[in-house]
């Protein structure tokens, strides 16, 4: 059960994404921002009044951002979860995010 009202707010999280390549079309055109998805059916809201939190963004440029709140991107499950899981493997790889007492090696495809 996720917590009503749960939202986290991360200047680190948000800044990493300065200087990124877009997860989803791969352009490095200095666009890029920490998108917010529309996770709404995993139990997350989206929009003004509930976006989903920080560490459930995905780096994408300023096209692609424009693109998240169409009802292609709405309904396309998997490609919402490619691009989260793209970014949350950038941000363990560059050391952003990191789980206490591990170290982290990874072989990213990106
Ligand atoms: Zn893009």
């Amino acid at each position: 059960m996720i917590p009503k009202g749960h939202r986290l707010v991360s200047p680190a999280l948000r800044k990493a994404a300065a200087g990124e390549s877009c997860v989803l079309c791969g352009i490095q055109d200095g666009t890029i921002v920490l998108c917010h998805l529309p996770l709404n059916a995993w139990g997350f809201g989206s929009g003004k009044a509930l976006k989903c939190p920080d560490w459930l963004g995905a780096h994408l440029c300023h096209r692609c951002h424009s693109d998240v709140d169409s009802e292609k991107f709405r309904r396309d499950a998997e490609l919402r979860g490619k691009v989260l899981a793209a970014t949350l493997a950038r941000l363990f790889d560059n050391g952003t995010l990191q789980i206490k007492g591990e170290k982290h090696d990874l072989d990213l495809p990106f």
